[in-house]
């Protein structure tokens, strides 16, 4: 961050505004009007429009000891364009609202603007609006993600059937790890800040907690192959308890393998060095941000050698139960705490 400190009173609320949003450019040819009216405008297309919206509270959701306001402007774009490729929508339109008190310059906003435009590009979805507000305490982020499906393509959680198959994407309980570390240098710079942090090694899961990334990809992939998933979600509370969103929803069972739980070796040596079970990170460790979905057995064989989607288990009959077979053959009962179920 620069040295300079303007407050933000000096520009105002409008000036800060236009100061945020002056350098903003759209892209997406469905966006009629964006910032500076009363309200945005987007075309529709003969499309179907999908639309969340995610708060994030300092103290709650983030924490700045660590967390880059550009990272932070970041991921608060990602996690709402990730919710989107859960319905198998493509993200085209955000809006941003922030609640800030003077505590912040507006070089920090920059800052914090930097990562949200960053991910807007990255994304190809284009700002259109929002809000800001004078917070007493804490910084707040409201988003609201817009996205477009084909006619009645879009994914709920609720439609798996027994015998789909279970599908996730990418790896999990990266973001976990990554996290008990730097809470863990967190801890060791307010006791001593002197003593400076040694992450080098471990840059992947750092990366994933700091910097998560929606799986567009996959959802244009899937899209490319014509394949339509039964029920989706993304990855945001760990898989134990996103999976039990989905056979709630589709009044269905699961039979989960540990052993193709999708893991990778940073997450696995961090994991040992704290003496916790990889497979416990990626069953409760949240914020992986992957998708987890459920495909017709019809389509195995157009997902079998694509390295970003692993097949975790199949779909039951909900009087089966929530299963996971253990890489020793031995069944448990999934439940929401997947840490409860292997605690001896
Ligand atoms: P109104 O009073 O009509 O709600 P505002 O003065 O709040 O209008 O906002 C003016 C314009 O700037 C609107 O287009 C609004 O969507 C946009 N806007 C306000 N705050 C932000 C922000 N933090 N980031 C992006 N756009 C913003
Ligand atoms: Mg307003």
């Amino acid at each position: 961050m620069s040295e300079n400190r303007t407050e933000i009173s000096q520009l105002g609320e409008f000036g800060l505004i236009e100061h945020l949003t002056n350098t903003n450019e759209t892209v997406q040819a469905s966006t009629l009007l964006s910032v500076g009216d009363d309200a945005a405008v987007i075309d529709h297309f003969g499309k179907q429009t999908v639309i969340t919206t995610d708060m994030l509270l300092e103290e709650v959701h983030f924490d700045l000891t660590y967390t880059p306001l550009k990272h932070l402007g970041y991921k608060a774009v990602a996690v709402n364009l990730s919710d989107l490729c859960a319905m198998n929508a493509t993200p085209t339109h955000i809006t941003m609202s922030i609640g800030i008190s003077n505590r912040f310059s507006v070089e920090a906003l920059d800052e914090f603007y930097a990562g949200v435009y960053a991910a807007c590009e990255a994304y190809q979805v284009d700002l259109i609006g929002g809000d800001t507000c004078t917070s007493k305490k804490g910084f707040t982020i409201s988003v609201t993600a817009i996205g477009e499906v084909s006619p009645d393509t879009f994914v709920t959680r609720s439609g798996a059937h027994p015998n789909d198959l279970i599908c996730v994407s990418g790896d999990l309980g990266a973001a976990y790890v990554g996290l008990q570390l730097l809470e863990r240098e967190k801890k060791i710079f307010l006791e001593n800040p002197k003593i400076q942090p040694d992450l080098q090694n471990k840059k992947y899961v750092i990366g994933r907690i700091l910097k998560p990334e929606p799986r567009t990809d996959v959802i244009e992939w899937l899209q490319e192959k014509q394949i339509t998933p039964t029920a989706m979600i993304d990855v945001s509370d760990g898989l134990s308890s996103d999976l039990l969103h989905i056979c709630q929803k589709s009044q269905v069972g699961c039979h989960l393998y540990e052993a193709k739980i999708p893991i990778h070796e940073e997450t696995r040596e961090v994991a040992y060095q704290f003496n916790i079970d990889p497979t416990l990170c990626a069953l409760s460790g949240g914020e992986d941000y992957e998708l987890l979905f459920t495909i017709s057995q019809k389509d195995y064989d157009a997902i079998k050698d694509y390295s970003q989607i692993s097949v975790i288990g199949y779909v039951t009959d909900i009087d089966k139960g929530t299963k996971l077979e253990t890489k020793g053959g031995n069944m448990h009962d999934l439940i929401a705490q997947g840490w409860n179920a292997f605690r001896k």
